[in-house]
């Protein structure tokens, strides 16, 4: 250990590092003291271990953590933990860039189910029966092309149902994948503000500990010097 220049030795990786980048075993919380106890059975409280293994073995933790409450470890929890361990986020915009990556079809597709679903749809529908019935009974204009009962009419309507069912289930189907990848991504984020507060907690719970324990070795030695005073006044009367 080159304690002269005030570096100290992970007690994991055995490399050195300036105190900044280290930490106390005692200090990290009961978890990650847990797994590196597991790791390394006889590690001592006072031994310091530098913060990127600090931050595996907290994954270690919580990985174990997890696998036990839940049972095996899914894609979505690998990433939470994965992020846990660098510190970044793991929200990300799942309507960005959805939008501009469709292509052509699922454009025309999306905007056909939009148009579809409209009142301007389907007053232009009621309109334009309306106007083909009306041209076909009296043979205004156009001539009696498609006479009652409307046969060529029936067709056409066939046409359009059976085209468009599909095209709305086209974007039927993106807006599902849409909304899975929403859903993971909230999944994601509650989970890690899940393990994040309960890792909150455990540093809490420390502190607290800490400071009671200070404050109690406070009071011992108040009473000590009180109890010292006291002697001091009684040899002195
Ligand atoms: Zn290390």
């Amino acid at each position: 250990m080159a304690a002269d220049t005030g570096d100290v030795t992970c007690a994991v990786c055995h490399k050195t590092f300036s105190l900044a980048e280290v930490r106390r075993v005692c200090d990290s919380t009961p978890g990650t003291q847990a797994a590196l106890r597991a790791q390394l059975p006889d590690i001592q409280p006072d031994q310091h271990v530098c913060l990127p293994d600090i931050a595996r073995m907290r994954r270690l933790y919580l990985e174990q953590l997890l696998e036990k409450e839940r049972g095996e470890l899914t894609a979505l929890d690998e990433q939470v933990l994965q992020s846990l361990e660098t510190g970044t986020l793991v929200a990300d915009e799942p309507d960005a860039g959805w939008d501009d990556a469709r292509s052509f079809g699922e454009r025309a597709a999306d905007a056909v189910a939009r148009f579809g679903g409209s009142w301007t749809f389907i007053l232009l529908f009621c309109f334009i029966l309306i106007v083909w019935m009306l041209v076909n009974a009296t043979g205004f204009i156009l001539g009696r092309f498609d006479p009652y009962p409307f046969i060529l009419l029936n067709l056409v309507l066939s046409c359009i149902a059976a085209l468009q069912a599909p095209i709305i289930m086209m974007s039927q189907r993106r807006q599902e994948a849409k909304d899975r990848l929403r859903s993971e991504n909230d999944y994601k984020v509650n989970l890690k503000a899940e393990l994040e507060i309960r890792h909150l907690h455990e540093k809490l719970d420390l502190h607290l500990h800490r400071q009671w324990e200070r404050l109690a070795s406070i009071q011992r030695l108040q009473i000590e010097l009180l109890e010292e005073a006291a002697r001091g006044d009684g040899a002195r009367n």
